[in-house]
């Protein structure tokens, strides 16, 4: 419970129990919402995130380890959104889970970034890195 899901304001006070689930009133914006909501859209944080390492190149196994979210509700994001990826042998993505601080560092060794493409897209509290490497044998 961080943010209110309809301004992103801090400021909220508790506002009664309904159907066994507190619910809150945003100080800011006096929008009411319970812990339930805010999960859905927790959820829609991982339905973007699955769906971004999809179209990376990630198989669904990998996607599940990354994310904790099982390759079935992967597979059933990518239907039901119609996602397309092309097909290329040419790219292979590697990726590493990283601090920020590591993240520096990473970026510090020129060697890291030079000759091959690297995306960042953070992942709960940390960093994820996907490097492309071309024709890599
Ligand atoms: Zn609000």
């Amino acid at each position: 419970m961080d943010a209110c899901p309809n301004c992103q304001s801090t400021t909220f006070t508790k506002a009664g129990i309904i159907k066994e689930r507190q619910r809150y009133r945003c100080k800011k914006c006096n929008y009411f919402f319970t812990v339930g909501k805010l999960g859905k859209q927790i959820d829609h944080y991982y339905v973007n995130k699955a769906l971004q390492l999809y179209l990376e190149g990630l198989t669904y196994r990998e996607i599940e380890r990354i994310l904790g979210v099982s390759h079935v509700s992967v597979m059933n994001w990518v239907k039901k959104y119609g996602i397309k990826r092309p097909y290329s042998s040419q790219y292979h993505p590697t990726y590493k889970i990283l601090s920020q601080q590591e993240l520096r560092e990473y970026f510090n060794v020129a060697g890291n970034i030079k000759g091959a493409g690297v995306l960042v897209t953070e992942l709960g509290d940390k960093f994820m890195l996907i490097k492309w490497e071309r024709f890599k044998e």
